[in-house]
């Protein structure tokens, strides 16, 4: 499947030896490789995408959760239009930066007031620098796979986090470990930084029992629950969050509204976010040059306010449910090889195997023979619904799969 893939990708294979020679890997996004190498896109259309050599693919990955517009969308587009035209880089505060914080406070009760960044990473980092400021204390949890960009990665086999930051790495979904930690340090936490569903670990949902048990362990020691909310706010107009019915101290969000640019914020209580006016005696800075470009908060307001609407999040998200529903279904007709877990729109596929070698060649064949057949998603099994995907689309996902399933049951056996 790897000689395959070869072969009907020589463009890619030479583009990533151009980018080589002047970034390190070829790369400068490090989820975007793939061995042998990664498939490089050149332009892409609605839900379909044109790799360097000419083939065509239905995206079923949507730019790692932010391209649930698709890859054209004339009204964003005329927004961004608009913006560039009203002058850009004005050295000024924007009319619609103040907009686009209202429509997310509005639709986040945890948020009184918030902040723009250019990414989830960097919003990340301003909620985790304001939780130690304000408690005066040091020590943050956080979770075993738990991805919040950058250097604020917790996977296994991912170098240490080389910051000043104190971390407590414990076991997702481990209430128990989590309290022995409060029991044994509480009142030297300043944080507990979680996803309500763990994205880059694998679409790994967090249990009500443990964000909760969370919840009540910050509200007993005076710690902040900080929901990253990057991926999850999609789940509906008011995130994860909402469904779950859980009000964390601090959220963070970054991808879909930014309207398919750079976008990161971060909000909370007032009480905690105070200390960002530049007025406050001793106030925390956070002086972006692009945090309120106006093509950004043009584009995050116009998606806001017009495509990511209660109605069409909700449509995604039942959309996403029976869609992973029936991917299990196909695979456990199929013998169980795999099984994917997920939340609404966003999922992953993962190889059933004791030996975590099996596991990664047998996803990376399944990945191999959907990609020769037109499909794309990530490497690592995830999957992320876009709004233009549409039924006849993800009908014909699941019939192709079911093809390369009994294709691969007949040579197998
Ligand atoms: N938090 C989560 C949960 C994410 O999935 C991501 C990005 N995939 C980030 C934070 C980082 O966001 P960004 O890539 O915009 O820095």
């Amino acid at each position: 499947a790897e000689q395959g893939y070869r072969d009907r990708t020589p463009q890619s294979a030479t583009a990533q030896a151009r980018a080589a020679r002047v970034m390190p890997g070829g790369n400068t996004r490090s989820s975007l490789w793939a061995a042998p190498y990664p498939l490089s896109i050149t332009s892409g259309s609605g839900c379909r995408i044109t790799d360097a050599d000419g083939h065509e693919y239905v995206d079923f990955l949507g730019e790692f959760t932010a391209g649930i517009f698709g890859h054209t969308c004339p009204a964003l587009e005329r927004a961004l239009t608009e913006a560039h035209r009203g002058g850009f880089g004005l050295s000024s505060h924007t009319p619609y930066e103040a907009d686009l914080a209202e429509e997310l406070a509005a639709r986040f009760p945890s948020i009184d007031l918030l902040r723009f960044a250019n990414s989830g990473t960097e919003a990340n980092l301003m909620a985790l620098t304001a939780a130690r400021l304000v408690t005066g204390r040091d020590r943050i949890v956080v979770f075993a796979g738990g991805y919040h960009g950058g250097v604020l990665t917790f996977g296994a086999g991912n170098a240490p986090v080389n910051i000043p930051f104190e971390f407590a790495v414990l076991p997702y979904n481990d209430l128990q470990a989590v309290a022995q930690e409060f029991a044994a340090a509480g009142d030297r936490i300043a944080a507990v930084l979680v996803e309500p569903m763990q994205g880059a670990g694998g679409c790994v949902v967090g249990t009500p029992a443990f964000l909760q048990g969370l919840r009540t362990l910050c509200d007993d020691s005076g710690a902040l629950l900080i929901f990253d909310e990057v991926q999850t706010a999609r789940m509906a107009p008011g995130g994860a969050q909402e469904r779950l019915g859980i009000t964390p101290d601090m959220t963070t969000l970054g991808k879909i509204f930014g309207g398919g640019l750079a976008f990161g914020a971060f909000g909370g209580k007032a009480e905690v976010m105070a200390r960002f006016d530049p007025s406050h005696p001793e106030a925390i800075p956070h002086a972006g040059t692009f945090n309120n470009n106006r093509l950004t908060m043009a584009a995050g307001l116009e998606a806001v306010r017009h495509h990511l609407t209660p109605g069409a999040l909700e449509a995604l998200f039942e959309r996403g449910e029976v869609f992973r529903e029936a991917l299990n279904a196909r695979f456990s007709a199929q013998g169980g090889a795999f099984h994917v877990t997920g939340m609404g729109s966003i999922m992953n596929i993962h190889a059933v195997a004791e030996d975590p070698a099996v596991r990664r060649d047998r996803l990376r064949l399944l990945h191999f023979h959907m990609m020769e057949r037109g499909y794309y998603f990530a490497a690592r099994g995830l999957i992320a619904l876009s709004f233009p995907l549409g039924e006849a689309e993800r009908a014909d996902f699941l019939d192709t799969l079911d093809t390369v399933l009994a294709a691969g049951r007949a040579s197998s056996e």
